[in-house]
């Protein structure tokens, strides 16, 4: 004991004599726009290769409706994106009061349109308007967003489809930072069908599936799970994803220490009379005990809209194949109708 303590006052000393610096208590920051910024020199590499090979040039159509200020900067965004890889991209815009079967004949059309690779409508939608049924009208081979039925059935299956890109962009923040995930816990905050629940997906599947998941225990937390009980699963937990649109709702007692803190909100709050951009953690608290953190802006953000450009990508290097399927497929409905017209 006695000596213990002697060596302890030692090290004191001989740190505070050096400025040996103790383990330092703040985060990694997880840079969402430095990590995007690599893929998207990648995924442009990828588009010119593909391009000199004598192939069309990828195309990304978006369809906006209304006047959500907040969608069209996203669409703007993902579009400027989409041209810096050398991605064609086009905005479809249609009025505030769009009725459900326009929207839809509109999209029919896009899926139609042999020179379209990716399509994909902006959400939110006026209120007229069912967005499980758009979702749904997206063709699965042109659907960058991964939210038509067949994508999130495959998701839920471990099979390989098209995943929505916020969940893709947190399962790369979390492998290029080499966190350790096979076995180890995860909290998912929000079960929204878009954010949440694919992420949740690709959390807890299987690494061995076609999907590429993480092997992670994952609970998915929401609105009705009371707070106490929200933080008894986040001290448990490795990794917390939050996607809730909660200022502060994630705070410092909360959190394990070590543990990798993914922030995927994105709210506008007037601080000091400015608009600022905040997610769901406390961010200055949290960088304390947490061992890596994604700031907000300038996390998930920027990788949702680098990941929607792979999808746009990998669903243009499928087309070949998708039309030579779809041929088939015509020529084989003609032959029948024309067996069926002679018998
Ligand atoms: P997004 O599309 O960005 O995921 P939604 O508004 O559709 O946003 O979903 C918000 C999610 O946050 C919902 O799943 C909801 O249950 C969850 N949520 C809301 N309040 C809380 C809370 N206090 N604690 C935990 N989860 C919450």
């Amino acid at each position: 004991m006695a000596l213990q303590r002697v060596l302890n006052i030692g090290t004191q000393l001989i740190s505070r004599k050096f400025h040996i610096s103790q383990p330092s208590s703040k985060a990694v920051i997880i840079d969402g726009k430095k990590i995007s910024k690599q893929i998207q020199s990648e995924l442009k590499a990828s588009v010119d290769s593909w391009v000199l090979a004598g192939n069309r040039r990828p195309k990304l159509v978006a369809v906006l409706v209304g006047n959500n200020e907040a969608s069209k900067l996203y669409v703007k965004k993902k579009c400027v994106t989409a041209e810096s890889i050398g991605i064609d991209s086009e905005t479809i815009t249609m009025c505030e009061d769009t009725s459900q079967d326009d929207l839809i004949r509109v999209v029919e059309e896009l899926n139609h349109d042999h020179s379209i690779d990716g399509v994909l409508v902006q959400l939110p939608l006026p209120n007229n308007i069912v967005e499980r049924e758009i979702c749904s009208a997206v063709a699965p081979a042109k659907d960058v967003d991964g939210f038509h039925l067949a994508n999130m059935g495959r998701l839920c299956l471990g099979d390989r489809g098209i995943v929505p890109a916020t969940a893709l962009a947190v399962r790369e923040l979390i492998s290029r930072s080499n966190i350790e995930t096979k076995g180890k816990n995860a909290v998912v905050i929000g079960r929204s069908k878009h954010v949440g629940l694919p992420i949740a997906l690709l959390l807890q599947g299987d690494g061995k599936g076609q999907v590429g998941a993480l092997d992670m225990t994952t609970t998915i937390c929401h609105r009705y799970t009371p707070h106490e009980e929200l933080k008894k699963y986040t001290q448990l937990a490795d990794v917390v994803i939050s996607a809730v649109g909660i200022p502060r709702l994630l705070t410092k007692d909360m959190i394990k220490p070590g543990a990798c803190v993914i922030d995927v909100a994105i709210n506008r709050e007037l601080v000091n009379g400015k608009w600022k951009l905040t997610g769901d953690v406390d961010f200055n608290e949290v960088a304390e005990v947490a061992g890596h953190i994604t700031p907000v802006p300038g996390g998930v953000g920027p990788m949702t809209v680098i990941m929607l450009m792979k999808n746009t990508l990998e669903v243009s290097q499928k087309r070949p194949q998708q039309l030579i399927y779809e041929v088939g497929k015509e020529l084989e409905d003609t032959g029948r109708k024309l067996l069926n017209k002679y018998n």
